[in-house]
């Protein structure tokens, strides 16, 4: 900055009253610059600074005037920066970031920037420092922020996955490594339909392709047939970010895999329920039956076998118990494949039958519990009733159900008397079984015959269940009725065999 003067004294003078100016301004500038400002020459002496300079460092001006600009760094920053010397004398101009060192010892981060000027016919280096602290804090928490939220990301669960307008990878997690079935390092960088041949044909990418093009939000579950054939369910949410789309992927395939096996366990659950509303749950319980008995079965017959040689009375006694047990044990086994046979077919095997005949035999063989059970039992045999059109064993089975019922129901009364009748009713047969027991409260009689109800805390709740379903497989009736002083009575009724004989025919 020079100023023209017309003549040599003007000149002269001008040039004095201009370079006053200059220094005043540069001065001014020297001492109000928010930086710190330098001017040193190439052997490193200080010809000028600002009083910032001394109030940042700590140093006084004659402490300055004596020392170097290296003197103000420390370790691996006083080679940096005398590297970046160097440069600023050969090339013109450089700049760095190092840390200053005060007089008290701190090192404050500083931006510096130098420029080779010609002061006073001298090479110099003119400069300034700017405290970058703050700045450094900031990046340094953003860093870390970004760290933070990068490592969140990392970890996350969910898959995430960042996805470029080019449709190439910049960010994946590792739960999206697991999703896609890949390592992130086959992606990144590279296009999804690149990575993924055929990809823009999936539901999945339709719904990024969405998101993309319409820069809207959205959420879908989804699945996806991996290129290997395997399946997976996502529970895909996607949203724009001006990088491009980010999405979010949580695997479901458990879920659904659960919702599925719940459903079709419903569906099982419905089955059964149709299934026991048919009988065909005794067919189960037959089955479970089966078990023990056939254990029972095998000890009865090795014991049996075991006994009969032996001529002692009360050996040959044991094995007449055995006996029966043995006989008992196979007429069980009988019925239940009968129950079964009837749940399976839900045909009755039906022969005419005389009703007093399985009667008589059910009250036989719960005989030994009506004894037991203290109860009186009475037979009312109508000698006259027609045949009916029957299975036995199944008639027999809920004969005997019900006197068991019925016993039950007394256990905790003073009178206990059991009553079988059978009786003609026009062209059906009735058997009742009357007990003078609890009794059946309307609540109760109102639900009986449902499969599982049950008032007992040993009960199954399907014996009535059975015995009506086996009674309307005859074209039957079975329904409960108040005993006159007390209990009930369960009564049912048969086609007899002519009527159903004369229709088949
Ligand atoms: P469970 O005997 O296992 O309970 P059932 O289907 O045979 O199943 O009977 C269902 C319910 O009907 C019984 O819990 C009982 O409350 C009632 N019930 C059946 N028979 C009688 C009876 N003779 N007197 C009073 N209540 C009865």
């Amino acid at each position: 900055m020079t100023l023209r003067a017309p003549t040599n004294d003007a000149r002269k003078k001008a040039k004095a009253a201009g370079l006053q100016l200059e220094t005043l301004f540069a001065d001014t500038i020297f001492a109000s610059v928010p930086g710190i400002l330098y001017l040193y020459d190439e052997r490193g002496r200080f010809l000028r600074w600002n009083r910032y300079f001394e109030i940042v460092s700590g140093y006084g001006s004659d402490e300055v005037a004596r020392m170097v600009p290296l003197d103000f760094f420390a370790g691996a920053d006083k080679d940096l920066v005398a590297r970046r010397i160097r440069d600023v004398f050969e090339r013109g101009e450089a700049s760095v970031e190092a840390g200053f060192v005060t007089r008290d010892g701190r090192t404050l981060p500083f931006f510096f920037t130098g420029r080779r000027i010609l002061f006073d016919g001298a090479t110099c280096l003119a400069g300034m420092g700017i405290d970058i602290t703050e700045q450094k804090q900031t990046e340094a928490a953003l860093r870390a922020s970004a760290e933070h939220y990068r490592s969140t990301l990392d970890n996350l669960m969910e898959g995430c996955q960042l996805i470029a307008f080019d449709w190439s990878y910049l960010y994946l997690n590792r739960a999206a490594a697991r999703h896609n079935r890949r390592p992130n390092e086959e992606l990144l960088g590279r296009r999804m339909m690149d990575a993924w041949p055929g990809i823009e044909d999936s539901e999945a990418f339709a719904v990024l392709r969405r998101c993309m093009e319409e820069r809207i939000a959205l959420h879908k579950e989804v699945l996806h047939v991996f290129p290997d054939g395997g399946r997976g369910w996502f529970d895909m949410r996607c949203q724009p970010v001006p990088e491009g789309i980010f999405a979010l992927s949580i695997d479901i395939s458990d879920r659904r895999l659960a919702e599925t096996r719940t459903q079709v366990l419903l569906d099982e659950l419905a089955h059964v329920t149709r299934l026991t509303e048919m009988g065909q749950l005794s067919a189960a319980l037959a089955h479970e039956l089966n078990q023990p008995l056939t254990a029972i079965a095998s000890y009865v017959n090795a014991a049996h076998r075991t006994l009969k040689p032996v001529s002692d009375p009360r050996a040959v006694k044991a094995a007449g118990i055995l006996q029966k047990a043995d006989e008992q044990v196979a007429r069980t086994r009988q019925i239940i494949r009968r129950l079964r046979d009837f749940v399976e077919k839900r045909e009755p095997d039906r022969a005419p039958q005389d009703i007093n005949a399985i009667a008589g035999d059910a009250i036989a063989l719960g005989l030994v519990g009506v004894n037991q059970a203290n109860v009186t039992l009475r037979t009312r045999l109508d000698r006259a009733v027609p045949a009916v059109f029957a299975d036995k064993i199944l008639i027999q089975q809920v004969v005997i159900n019900l006197m068991r019922n019925a016993m039950e129901a007394m256990a905790g009364s003073p009178l206990r008397e059991l009553t079988v009748a059978t009786s003609a009713e026009r062209e059906m047969v009735e058997v009742s079984v009357a007990d003078t027991g609890t009794g059946v409260p309307d609540a109760v009689a109102r639900r009986l015959f449902e499969p599982f109800f049950t008032t007992k805390s040993q009960g199954m709740g399907i014996g009535l269940m059975i015995c009506r379903s086996i009674i309307e497989a005859h074209e039957g009736k079975l329904w409960v009725t108040p005993n006159e002083g007390g209990g009930s009575v369960f009564r049912f009724c048969l086609p007899v065999a002519t009527r159903l004989e004369d229709e088949d025919a």
